[in-house]
């Protein structure tokens, strides 16, 4: 196990002991449930060890020992089964141009409770603060009495400063430069200070853990919302750029002195495949847009309109796939809808731009979370702290007193 940066006796063995602890707990909540024999193997702790840490996790309130399920064959002493308890939540926010979506979230990803919504019409900042904290005081409503709010997780359709969560820029929601996570915090106080992180970041993150990219170390999510964005993981890692803005895929250009774009260039490949691109190609009127995943399902047969689209989304994706050689790349948002209609047309692009060894690799496939991506992605994000400290973060978490204030 890797010990913190301090040296000095005794407080380094205080270091390595949180750092396990956090590690165990990561353990437990990405499994949900793990037996004690599986957590010693992957930890490589001895049995006393991790039989403490999981004591100390019990006592946190944040797991449970139970007799494991199925029967189990052969000799030998039989395992417990660690398993995520509710003493701490999440609350996670999925941010989008057309609507709001919060959710309560416990260890284990395990949603408890969710509530969505509109968004004011203007996308005010401050305007769509107090939609937010309306929702989230919904979803705490019947949180258990004691269990810590232990953070806050925003997916926003825009480019974030991750340090303090600025939105740089929000084309889409026309925000420059908004202190989003300052509004939040504003309005919730800081004990459950918000982290902001890109919608396509976010859909990236809980895909490789959660949904149809868990062991995959090289994925692409790409994000259709009313722009597009892509979520990149390089080699198990988020690929950031120098400013953490890297990603922003809807922005390629891809036709010269094409369509004028919500980022003020001409041609980009959003103003192909983007929202309104694809509500030209089947008819759906603009003041509908919102809906336009719902209006896709009621789609049976791709228009010759709509198979254009199709094709632009393959040729940009083998660009993509060239670049970065993913093993999936996973279609969201309302590409979602879009990608069982047009396949055909997208799989054609792709055996003629993508060079053919990097496109024998790549699976192209619809999200295993679903439309919840974004949202599970926002719920990782704000368990971070928890998991690299869990002492520590419980220590400065807001609780049920805070907890009801909010709800008040
Ligand atoms: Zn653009």
């Amino acid at each position: 196990m890797a010990s913190a940066g301090r040296t000095g006796v005794g407080t380094n063995q205080e270091d390595v002991r949180r750092h396990n602890l956090g590690t165990a707990l990561g353990q437990v909540h990405r499994a949900g449930r793990i037996s004690r024999a599986e957590l010693t193997a992957r930890m490589g702790l001895n049995r006393s060890t991790i039989a403490g840490l999981v004591a100390e996790l019990e006592s946190l309130g944040l797991a449970d020992q139970v007799k494991p399920s199925g029967t189990r064959v052969g000799a030998g002493r039989p395992s417990v089964d660690v398993k995520a308890r509710t003493g701490a939540y999440v609350l996670a926010v999925d941010l989008r141009v057309d609507g709001l979506t919060v959710a309560r979230v416990g260890l284990g990803g395990v949603v408890q409770a969710r509530a969505t919504g509109p968004v004011p019409a203007d996308h005010d900042p401050h305007a769509t603060g107090d939609y937010v904290v309306d929702l989230m005081k919904l979803v705490v409503k019947d949180v258990e009495p004691r269990a810590a709010l232990v953070g806050v997780g925003v997916g926003v359709p825009g480019i974030v400063r991750a340090e303090d969560g600025l939105v740089r820029l929000a084309p889409n929601l026309g925000w420059r430069d908004v202190p989003f996570a300052q509004i939040l915090a504003d309005r919730i106080g800081t004990a459950a200070m918000p982290v902001l992180g890109n919608d396509a970041d976010l859909g990236a993150l809980a895909e490789h853990l959660r949904g149809a990219g868990v062991g995959v170390q090289d994925l692409v999510y790409l994000s259709g919302e009313v722009g597009v964005g892509a979520g990149v993981i390089v080699a198990g890692r988020k690929l950031d750029g120098a400013g953490g803005y890297a990603g922003e895929i809807g922005h390629m250009p891809f036709v010269p002195d094409g369509k004028l774009c919500h980022c003020g260039a001409r041609g980009c490949w959003e103003t192909e495949i983007g929202a309104p691109a694809i509500a030209l190609a089947i008819g759906c009127p603009p003041e509908r847009i919102g809906a336009l995943g719902e209006f896709l399902e009621g789609v049976h047969e791709a228009t010759p309109e709509l198979r254009a689209v199709g094709r632009h989304l393959g040729r940009g994706l083998a660009g993509a796939v060239n670049l970065l050689n993913p093993r999936v790349v996973v279609l969201g948002g309302y590409l979602r809808s879009l990608f069982p209609l047009v396949h055909e047309d997208v799989d054609s692009e792709l055996a003629v731009h993508a060079l053919t060894a990097p496109r024998e690799q790549v699976l192209v496939t619809l999200p295993g979370l679903g439309g919840d991506s974004v949202l599970h992605g926002a719920a990782e994000l704000a368990f971070e702290p928890l998991l690299a400290d869990p002492v520590g973060r419980l220590t400065a978490a807001c609780h049920d007193v805070e907890a009801s204030l909010l709800a008040g």
